[in-house]
């Protein structure tokens, strides 16, 4: 079996008006590569094929950063951005891949998962990107965290109102969080609204798209922070999960 990814330089052109450079093409595939590695030790993705680990894992992620089709619109230069619960560095790394001159923080619970991306850090010469461990609840109120990021990423994470709940404390005032869903409905949208008024935030989009590969439906919620997240949030490690807001 043959592990070269596919380049997609039309697709990528066509969806996001964007394309990697040699560069960016050969971060990609050590990438892919290290995770595939990994892989064998750690349960990291149950997506391997070339053609599925494009579109699912390198696309999806850098799609969210794409608001309205103008990619990195959402990033200005020198922007700080921390993706929670990045498990194999998703959204993060291709992120921090895409965006040279972004700073990325790659949170995650689980100490084995992170020592295994600082080694990918170091392979793949990110130097724009840094790790953490610790649960986000404990994170979200620790001074030199909370209110200190312009956009956080959260894919797979949770409930949307337990990711809203994880990402608006750590984002300065404007800004943005970015929700990473599959299915969406409007009824949830109003569940939400609830939530991230109580934490200082607004619904600012929610993009719907199909992948471009297998026309799977995905939706990203772009929630704006325009007051100051109140200090009882995020609440105690599982409560945004058990009581949800
Ligand atoms: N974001 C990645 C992706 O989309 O491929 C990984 C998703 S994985 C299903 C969820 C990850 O979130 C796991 O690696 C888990 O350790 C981490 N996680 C879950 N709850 C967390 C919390 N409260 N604080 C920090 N990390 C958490």
């Amino acid at each position: 079996m043959t592990h070269l990814l596919p380049e997609m330089a039309e697709i990528w052109q066509e969806t996001l008006n964007w394309q990697p450079t040699a560069q960016q093409q050969l971060q990609f595939q050590q990438l892919y590569e290290l995770i595939l590695e990994g892989n064998r030790q750690l349960n990291l993705t149950r997506i391997t094929e070339p053609q599925e680990f494009w579109e699912k894992h390198l696309w999806d992620s850098l799609r969210g950063i794409a608001p309205q089709q103008q990619f990195l619109s959402s990033l200005q230069e020198g922007a700080s951005v921390i993706d929670i619960g990045t498990g194999a560095g998703f959204p993060g790394i291709p992120v921090a891949i895409a965006a040279p001159n972004c700073k990325i923080t790659l949170l995650d619970s689980t100490r084995k998962k992170i020592t295994f991306l600082e080694k990918i850090l170091t392979e793949l010469a990110l130097d724009n990107a840094k790790t953490l461990v610790g649960r986000v609840e404990e994170i979200g109120q620790q001074r030199q965290h909370r209110q200190s990021y312009d956009v956080a990423l959260i894919r797979a994470v949770g409930t949307a109102s337990a990711c809203a709940e994880y990402a608006l404390p750590l984002l300065k005032q404007g800004g943005l969080a970015v929700i990473y869903r599959g299915n969406w409905t409007e009824e949830e949208t109003t569940d939400l609204e609830n939530a991230v008024s109580q934490l200082g935030g607004v619904i600012e989009a929610i993009a719907q798209f199909a992948t471009p590969l297998s026309k799977s439906i995905r939706h990203c919620l772009y929630l704006r922070k325009v007051a100051t997240t109140p200090a009882n949030f995020p609440r105690a490690v599982g409560i945004p999960t058990q009581k949800p807001l």
